[in-house]
């Protein structure tokens, strides 16, 4: 390349997007594309990868096509790159039909550097017509892990692309990216995309400033609480595997004094965007989320990274985790585990097609393996990666804690044994039955117990030996089939030590068969029973019920007379001592406080002592119940249709406010009935309207809604008629 273009690249990094230098590799990948090479680029998360043609579309003639998995990622590209005043635009559903129309004469006047297209509109015809007649400087495949189904994010669309483009009738050069590619998930995306000649960019995945920790979970709310609060005011994102569970922690966090936002693809999209705006100007420091959240979030300073749930995938978990310390300072990844979780995970996957299944379950039990294992966690997670490090990190709870040993040596002979006398063409599970003598069908179909191995190693238990396979793969004595899920080979390394053994210790397994989530974690929504707040203390509630008892008896009056039992839900967990706080609790006014108080009181303030309920736990997770009556009231008030108005006034709230809660209300599962609201503002016909609105309407975005309907419709009463249709379309 000329040293001309190449100043003039520079020129352009400086300008367009305020970098003094490229960082790392970025420069050749640029210069491939540039050649018109096929390249395929693979790079930890924020390492930069956009910026590898980002720059060569803005400086080659004809628009480059970027191809993106998510919508709010391209927007977010799009967006970014309108602000430094370059033309990019997308093709997607999102867009009218007139919006749809602009982009394409824009993109065939020449006007438009960068169309990013979801790869569901990439296979519609007009689109591909788009693309024949337009001048196309080169197409992107960004996330193409996404092409592979041994990833763990398979898209079928993605697979389509290749054809595609072959039917332009033209030649474009291909960059591939992806921050996720098992030597498996690589070898596939380029059987796809069909770019086997591609100049290959791989950098280490190695983040030495990341700091991995697998928790068993064991009291998770708490230690989360308590870990949060020892990471004050910094940037963390905390994941979960089901909306519900995001929403439950968000609010755990928030009535614990912890600014927390939720974030899943069951909020509305605006809602969405306000939540992940809020996090990353810094308005909150934590975000609990799906998976939903982080493809394209490059917030710099995020501290930590906490999966509540254990991840479906170890691909899963790198790019997440990969979400802290992206500036190279201090990022801290830990997962609770628990094997129950574990379980759930195989129960859902149970629910998919065979072939989705099988790739699924092995997904899961790398990452099972990983996280049970005491191995230097790095060491495992670069290893599942294709980098073999040769020592461990120091800089992982495996390495920085004592950890139980044995000395492996003689079994590690058998195990190696056992993979060459079986022809180098089974899975662990299966190797270890021939070593522990197991007479299976199987085993059997094969002639296997008639091997030398056979039986050698019965005196171990499964767990051992899967564990041992494990970790010998991890250290290269043995390796994966790259072409055959779950099949190890022995390695050069392998083969030699057979016959030229020397000591080498491993370490013993993390036993995690106590962790579990704590009972009040089950799956039962605290918004479907707005009088039972699950933090409650058991203990506690039932000698307030007794007290209750008593003392409805001395006064020859029902029991409920005296609180109901929320009250005392609420009570046990809340703990009021005064007299004050006695009267915070709902169903109490002053009147209960005083006619019924003291013995209460008493009772709750000599069960704290006893229990050191204060003093001994740093903390104490204060109940959901405080943060609910506000929910239970609005939803007292609507059942005796209470205006609207009056309702906001009693709690301070503006209408808008009232609206958004009675959304949270509906949308996490409560049913309440608006009708004699909406009656009041709409007749049949206008309802009727709205209702087939919401009915064809591609979005059940407001934004888009009061665009549509504004003029003759306020956003109140389009936002109670989207609640009513969405509660029963949902029913
Ligand atoms: P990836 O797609 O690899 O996860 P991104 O393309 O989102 O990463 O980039 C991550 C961050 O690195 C972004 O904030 C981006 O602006 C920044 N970045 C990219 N290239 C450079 C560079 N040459 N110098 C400084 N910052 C850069
Ligand atoms: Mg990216």
């Amino acid at each position: 390349m000329l040293t001309e273009e190449l100043s003039q690249l520079k020129e352009t990094l400086k300008e367009v997007f305020g970098y003094g230098s490229f960082r790392g590799t970025q420069e050749e990948i640029i210069q491939s594309i540039l050649a018109g090479r096929n390249t395929f680029v693979i790079m930890p998360t924020g390492a930069g990868k956009s910026l590898c043609y980002q720059l060569p579309a803005i400086v080659m003639p004809g628009a480059a096509v970027v191809i993106s998995p998510l919508i709010a990622l391209m927007k977010n590209q799009v967006d970014q790159l309108n602000a430094v005043g370059i033309n990019a635009q997308f093709l997607n559903s999102t867009l009218s039909k007139a919006e749809i129309t602009k982009v394409k004469r824009d993109v065939l006047n020449g006007q438009v550097r960068l169309l990013y297209v979801a790869p569901e509109s990439l296979t519609k015809e007009e689109n591909v017509e788009l693309l024949r007649k337009a001048n196309i400087s080169f197409v992107a495949v960004d996330e193409a892990h996404c092409i592979s189904e041994w990833g763990h994010d398979f898209r079928p669309e993605y697979r389509k692309i290749r054809g595609i483009l072959e039917n332009l009738g033209k030649h474009l050069p291909i960059i591939a990216l992806t921050a996720t590619a098992t030597p498996k998930v690589q070898v596939d995306i380029q059987k796809n995309l069909d770019m086997d000649d591609a100049e290959l960019f791989k950098t280490s995945f190695n983040r030495q400033n990341l700091y991995y920790e697998v928790r068993p979970k064991v009291d998770a709310k708490k230690q989360l609480i308590k870990y949060i609060k020892n990471h004050k005011g910094k940037s963390g994102i905390i994941y979960c595997l089901s909306r519900k569970k995001v929403e439950e922690i968000a609010e755990l966090l928030n009535v614990n004094d912890i600014k927390a936002l939720p974030y899943h693809a069951g909020l509305d999209a605006s809602v969405r965007m306000a939540n992940q705006d809020a996090f990353l100007n810094e308005e909150v420091d934590v975000v609990v989320a799906t998976i939903a959240f982080g493809m394209g979030i490059d917030k710099p300073d995020v501290r930590f990274v906490i999966h509540y749930d254990a991840p479906k995938s170890l691909e899963g978990y790198y790019q997440e985790t990969g979400r802290s310390g992206r500036d190279g300072l201090e990022g801290n990844c830990v997962m609770f585990y628990s094997y129950n979780d574990i379980l759930k995970l195989e129960k859902f996957n149970k629910d998919k097609p065979v072939t989705e299944r099988d790739n699924a379950k092995h997904l899961l039990q790398e990452m099972v393996a990983y996280a049970e294992s005491s191995v230097c966690r790095r060491r495992q997670l670069l290893h599942y990666f294709g980098e073999q490090l040769d020592h461990d990190c120091g800089f992982c709870d495996n390495c920085l804690k004592p950890r139980e040993k044995f000395e492996a040596q003689d079994d590690i002979v058998l195990a190696v044994q056992a993979v060459s006398q079986t022809d180098q063409r089974f899975g662990v599970a299966h190797l270890v039955d021939v070593l522990r003598g197991v007479k299976n069908d199987y085993v059997m179909s094969y002639g296997h117990d008639r091997l030398k191995i056979f039986g050698a190693g019965a005196e171990k238990d499964v767990a051992y030996w899967t564990s041992l396979y494990r970790q010998i793969t991890v250290y290269n004595f043995l390796e994966k089939d790259v072409d055959n899920l779950g099949i190890v080979r022995a390695t050069a390394k392998g083969l030699h030590f057979v016959d030229n053994a020397y000591p080498v210790t491993l370490t013993k397994d993390h036993d995690y068969s106590n962790a579990d989530e704590e009972s009040d974690d089950d799956d039962s929504d605290l918004n479907n029973n707005p009088s039972a707040p699950r933090a409650a203390d058991e203990a506690l509630f039932e000698l307030l019920k007794a007290l209750r008892k008593k003392v409805a008896k001395e006064r020859n009056l029902p029991p409920y007379v005296i609180f109901q039992d929320p009250s005392l839900e609420e009570m046990a967990t809340t703990y009021p001592t005064t007299k004050e706080e006695l009267a915070q609790i709902n169903g109490v006014g002053a009147g209960k406080v005083a006619k019924f108080g003291k013995p209460f009181l008493e009772l709750i303030a000599k069960y704290v002592a006893e229990n050191d309920i204060e003093t001994d736990s740093d903390v104490l997770i204060k109940s959901m119940a405080n943060k609910s009556k506000t929910k239970i009231f609005i939803i007292q008030q609507i059942d005796r249709k209470i205006n609207l108005d009056e309702i906001a006034e009693s709690k301070d709230l503006t209408m808008t406010d009232l609206i958004e809660e009675i959304e949270h209300i509906c949308y996490s599962g409560t049913r309440l009935n608006l009708d004699y609201y909406i009656d009041q503002m709409l007749d049949e016909d206008r309802q009727a309207e709205v209702w087939d609105y919401f009915l064809t309407a591609e979005t059940d975005s407001m934004k888009v809604a009061v665009s549509e309907l504004g003029d003759e419709y306020t956003e109140e009463e389009l936002r109670l008629m989207r609640i009513k249709f969405l509660s029963e379309v949902a029913n």
